[in-house]
């Protein structure tokens, strides 16, 4: 079986010029400070192209920190103007796109628990008719390759021709070393239906502890994905959310620069 995508290959769309592709910020926005602090150090070790944050946090229990909501969004603009890195960030409901778009967001993703709603991934995708934006498609929190790539059709049919996938791992009630079980073969699978669709690695969200990250993000290089979402924060140990994956700044660019990378086939 191969998916009938129309897509646009990522190099037409994310030419950054810097080789893997890497997506990295904090998993949440929490005061402006912390948000454009971690943009300049991200921006000055020349190895980062988009700045991410959650700025609407999905919790798997009500009670904790939500997320900041729109104001975040004027905060990434003004990581965006003084660094130059692009943004990105998750959208969960037709309301976060416009808002995100008006604040002039560069990439959206679609987080794993809305992947796993095809109700959810609709009204996103209504959302996004006509508008000419890169979206990235987490996998479903369930290791279920139907649900991502039904949710990867829905916002193509929308006209999202700038389309991407990222492998964050999935949810398994065998406790393991990992937070999200990586389930490669899931990543494989979805590869060889559309072997033109970029795949974005997610380690941090596939390894919970940062000790680990270094041995994900090689194994994702080796199966020649496209590059990583990395979640980095200036002082991981107080992070208000995911503080055990984050990594600093410094340790992500000597991470990256740990990395073999694949030889271009010559
Ligand atoms: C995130 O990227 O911070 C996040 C909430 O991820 P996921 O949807 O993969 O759980
Ligand atoms: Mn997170």
């Amino acid at each position: 079986m191969k998916l009938n995508l129309d897509i646009l290959p990522l190099s037409s769309w994310l030419a950054t010029g810097k080789e893997p592709l890497v997506i990295a910020g904090p998993c949440s926005a929490e005061t402006e400070e912390q948000v454009v602090a971690t943009a300049h150090l991200l921006a000055a070790t020349g190895k980062i192209s988009v700045l991410r944050a959650g700025i609407w946090k999905p919790r798997t229990r009500p009670g904790e920190f939500e997320g900041i909501g729109s104001i975040g969004l004027e905060w990434l603009k003004r990581a965006k103007e003084e660094t130059g890195l692009l943004t990105a960030t998750e959208v969960a409901t037709a309301k976060h796109v416009e808002e995100a778009l008006a604040a002039g967001v560069d990439i959206l993703w679609v987080g794993a628990r809305s992947t796993a709603n095809p109700f959810t991934v609709q009204e996103i995708a209504d959302a996004l008719q006509g508008v000419d934006v890169p979206v990235l498609v987490k996998n479903p929190v369930n290791p279920d390759l139907s649900l991502w790539i039904g949710a990867l059709e829905r916002i193509n049919r929308a006209g999202i021709k700038k389309l991407g996938a990222i492998h964050r791992g999935f949810s398994s009630y065998e406790k393991t070393a990992f937070r999200n079980e990586p389930m490669w073969d899931l990543a494989i699978q979805l590869k060889t239906v559309a072997p033109e669709l970029p795949i974005i690695n997610d380690p941090s969200h596939i390894c919970g502890t940062r000790e680990l990250i270094p041995y994900v993000a090689q194994k994702a290089v080796d199966l020649d994905m496209q590059g990583f979402i990395i979640e980095s924060h200036i002082d991981p140990s107080v992070a208000w959310t995911d503080a055990k994956q984050q990594v600093t700044p410094a340790a992500l660019a000597d991470l990256i620069n740990n990395l073999s990378l694949r030889k271009a086939e010559s």
